[in-house]
């Protein structure tokens, strides 16, 4: 093109971003959590939901039939995958419905909402459209931001401490001590790096949620690059130039500056607001250990909304902040309703420090339990002379499908969150007097039939409490 060209494509490109900021305001909402939190299912969910409209009653704008049209569009960045919505969405409504690839990495997508405005310039103002950018993310990313002022000798002591609860962890500590003055050798660094991996993996499988870094479990892209390879290492004194400890420290510093630093830079800087789904039922399940071990990591996620405590983030963010976060337990439905006050008590109590924290650093928070998507129904059931309050759903077979349907009863919560979390409870391998137990339900066809009630809950709360006031 001529200069002409590049000047006017130059003067068309500011009034756009300008025009879209005056009138399209645009809300980036960040989703995180543990891998298999809910993630996936919760933006599908909320998506279906805003795209067909009539089951989100506690979203305002919704109930006042402000909410004129809801469409999906290309999203602002775009070097971000798209959030493959249609793939998720189909999976879960065919006929024999499965849950939904969860998510690996960073993905986005732009909701955009044409609404109309409350009260007194509904009459004056035509609808507006507001851009809702959603940006799924692993939580296990946020946990990162905990290496950017830890040295490698530092995270090393950490690790191999954790290690010792960890399946497979001891024998691993055992291999890895001494290593490190050997002689840098791609082959071993390989293997170290893949066995702890493993252990890592096994880990998590276990209940345990710190397994730092991040990327070793979703690595994403980076699969198989060298600063995706190496392991904690005993500390060696003086370590020489071509010895596998100073590869392995710089390694760590490369994972710091080229993986860790540019997704705050990038993503999470930019964030409005944020929802941490937490799998509060599948800790409780795993015992004591578990819960308190979720306890800690949630602890150090949500050290990224208190800036001030980390002075990378505070000199990046310069100012900015989230505005709100909800901490929401997912998969209520596996409990009978009665129970769902107990859990957003748990998730209260597991959150209480962060959201204390968070609020002194300006953001409001909020927590509550809910499922984006219901698979199961509630029953009554009388056993010996006692009612138990029940769900009813088909069981998840180990291949994905569904099996036979089967009423429920997980146990009560405790009515007291302490006693999950009480520092004696920590050691114990089991809990002493409760009987709760969990289950994978497969997705239930959705049915829509009035009466049967809607096929999340309290999705709309949810919704409302993150973008509700800017409609
Ligand atoms: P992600 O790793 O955070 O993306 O987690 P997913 O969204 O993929 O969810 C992980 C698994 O949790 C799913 O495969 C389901 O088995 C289960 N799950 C997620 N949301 C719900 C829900 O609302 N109800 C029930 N019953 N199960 C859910």
């Amino acid at each position: 093109g001529t200069i002409a060209d590049t000047l006017t494509r130059g003067v068309e490109n500011v009034t756009d971003t300008l025009t879209e900021s005056f009138f399209e305001p645009s809300i980036r909402l960040g989703v995180t959590g543990l891998s298999r939190a809910g993630k996936t299912v919760f933006i599908t969910s909320l998506i279906a939901n805003m795209l067909d409209r009539g089951r989100m009653p506690q979203l305002v704008a919704e109930r006042e039939g402000r909410l004129l049209t809801a469409f999906l569009q290309p999203q602002p960045d775009d070097t971000v995958p798209r959030f493959d919505y249609e793939s998720h969405l189909a999976a879960l409504t065919t006929p024999e419905p499965v849950w939904p690839d969860s998510t690996r990495a960073i993905s986005e997508l732009r909701l955009s909402l044409r609404v109309r405005p409350v009260g007194l310039l509904a009459g004056l103002q035509g609808p507006r459209t507001v851009h809702l950018d959603i940006i799924d993310y692993p939580g296990e990313w946020l946990l990162d931001l905990g290496l950017m002022d830890k040295s490698f000798a530092q995270w090393s002591e950490q690790m191999l401490g954790r290690m010792g609860h960890w399946p497979g962890g001891e024998a691993l500590a055992g291999q890895l001590s001494g290593v490190g003055a050997q002689e840098m050798d791609e082959v071993l660094a390989k293997r170290l790096a893949a066995a702890y991996t493993e252990v890592l993996h096994a880990a998590r499988a276990d209940g345990f949620s710190d397994c730092s870094p991040g990327r070793f479990l979703l690595p994403g892209e980076m699969e198989g690059s060298p600063v995706l390879t190496f392991a904690p290492l005993p500390l060696v004194e003086q370590p020489a130039r071509k010895s596998l400890y100073r590869e392995f420290e710089r390694r760590f510093e490369a994972y710091k500056a080229k993986v860790v630093r540019p997704f705050f830079r990038d993503h999470f800087s930019r964030i409005d607001r944020q929802i941490v789904l937490v799998d509060a039922l599948g800790a409780i399940h795993a015992g004591p250990r578990a819960v308190e071990d979720l306890r800690q990591t949630l602890a150090d996620i949500l050290t990224a909304f208190r800036p001030g405590g980390n002075a990378f983030l505070s000199q990046l963010l310069r100012g900015k902040r989230v505005e709100k976060i909800l901490f929401a337990a997912t998969k209520a439905d596996h409990l009978h309703h009665t129970q769902h006050p107990r859990l957003t008590a748990i998730m209260e109590a597991l959150t209480r420090d962060a959201r204390d924290r968070a609020r002194f650093a300006g953001a409001e928070t909020q927590a509550l339990s809910l499922a984006a998507l219901r698979a199961t129904t509630e029953q009554v059931i009388n056993h010996g002379g006692r009612d138990l309050a029940c769900v009813r759903g088909a069981l998840l077979n180990a291949d994905g499908t569904r099996g036979k349907q089967a009423a429920f009863y997980p146990g009560e919560l405790p009515e007291d969150p302490g006693h999950l979390l009480a520092p004696a409870r920590q050691g114990a391998e089991k809990w002493l007097d409760t009987d709760y137990k969990v289950m994978r339900f497969a997705p239930a066809p959705l049915s829509l039939k009035p009466g049967e009630g809607p096929p999340h809950i309290r999705l709309d709360r949810a919704a409302q409490f993150l973008f509700g006031d800017r409609l």
